[in-house]
């Protein structure tokens, strides 16, 4: 199953959810691959992987050098692999305009995975441009984290839109897998407010996890280490944890015995 994190919006959680749930998953004995699809390469810096500018990376595989296989890294959570980026990947985005079938590029690459992953998450950018086009086209749904803050909604529709564009067009299996409220303030009214509002809005298509803003999730990145090396007791990495067995039960992902 192929699921791509997707929220042209800057900083709502994206990059923490891609690493976090996939994180989880594989701790669920779910063999996960993550693929870095930002140029920022957060994910990878997320997970202590580093794509030093001579790597073989994502930007390779779209540009039809290599098979993404060979670009496969382990990473320290056993069962969790990633294929990485780096500021490479901005070429990426303006090479491939030229390019026959420029859209379907991920999705081809993917097909041609020879291990056996049970789910396959896609970190995107924040933007909707052809990256994050490619990971709709190869995706089978969409997980669209949103921010607990005033706001959370801008931009929402023009997503959908696109969404919506990529079905009809590249991709006519694509649908929402839901919509994860991230930076929960349980303090904060407008917090409460928004889950209210979006709940509202969009009913029966939003997680039942909601990830509260915790400390912990932003202090793990800079060890280079997923929440679940770094706290596995703090409140955000036991959501993330719920949020993978909810997904689970949603997407019918295989039960598999548990990592140590
Ligand atoms: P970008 O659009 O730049 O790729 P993003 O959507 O991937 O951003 P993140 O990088 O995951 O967003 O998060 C933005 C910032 O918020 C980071 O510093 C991250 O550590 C922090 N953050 C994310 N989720 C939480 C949370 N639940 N609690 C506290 N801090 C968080
Ligand atoms: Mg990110």
């Amino acid at each position: 199953r192929i699921v791509a994190i997707v929220n042209q919006k800057g900083g709502v959680g994206k990059t923490t959810t891609a690493v976090n749930l996939a994180a989880s998953l594989a701790a669920q004995g779910q063999r996960a691959l993550l693929v870095d699809m930002d140029p920022q390469g957060n994910a990878c810096s997320g997970l202590g992987v580093f794509a030093s500018p001579q790597d073989q990376t994502l930007y390779h595989v779209l540009l039809g050098q290599i098979a993404v296989d060979d670009v496969i890294r382990e990473t320290d959570v056993p069962g969790l692999s990633l294929v990485p980026s780096n500021t490479q990947l901005v070429g990426a985005e303006i090479e491939l305009v030229s390019e026959l079938a420029r859209e379907t590029r991920l999705k081809r690459a993917l097909a041609r995975l020879s291990a056996p992953w049970d789910v396959v998450l896609l970190d995107c950018p924040p933007s909707l441009g052809l990256l994050t086009v490619n990971a709709l086209t190869a995706a089978d749904g969409v997980l669209i984290p949103l921010q607990c803050e005033y706001y959370a909604l801008e931009g929402l529709s023009h997503l959908l839109k696109t969404i919506e564009l990529v079905k009809g067009s590249l991709n006519d299996h694509l649908h929402l897998d839901g919509i994860l409220l991230t930076m929960f303030d349980a303090r904060n009214n407008l917090s409460h407010q928004v889950v209210e509002e979006v709940r509202q809005h969009f009913p029966g298509q939003v997680c039942e996890t909601v990830i509260p803003r915790n400390v912990r999730l932003s202090e793990a990145p800079s060890h280079g280490k997923p929440g679940i090396l770094y706290d596995v007791a703090s409140r955000g990495v036991q959501a993330y944890i719920a949020l993978a067995e909810e997904l689970m039960k949603r997407w019918s992902l295989p039960v598999r015995d548990k990592a140590a």
